[in-house]
């Protein structure tokens, strides 16, 4: 029982966050234009473009423009 409860959640924690800028992003904000979910800002505090689990949907728009590569997706 204990591993059927690890499992779930493992998925309910991809499924929060399933996308996610890593350090190469070079803060072009070509991916913060495209997300249609308003799903990504610019954190002033960091100074980097950060991905919000509650908008993101997942879709991998934000993915298909980045010049660098630099969205991943953890889990689908
Ligand atoms: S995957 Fe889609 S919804 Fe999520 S941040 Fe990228 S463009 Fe926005
Ligand atoms: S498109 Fe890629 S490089 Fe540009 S701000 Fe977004 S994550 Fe960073």
């Amino acid at each position: 029982m204990k591993v059927v409860n690890y499992i779930t959640n493992r998925n309910l924690e991809f499924a929060v966050m399933a996308m996610m800028i890593t350090e190469e992003c070079i803060v072009c904000s070509a991916c913060q234009t495209e997300c249609k979910k308003g799903g990504i800002y610019y954190d002033d505090a960091t100074e980097r473009y950060v991905i919000d689990a509650e908008l993101c949907d997942g879709c991998g728009a934000c993915t298909e423009v980045c010049p660098v590569d630099c969205i991943v997706v953890l889990a689908r």
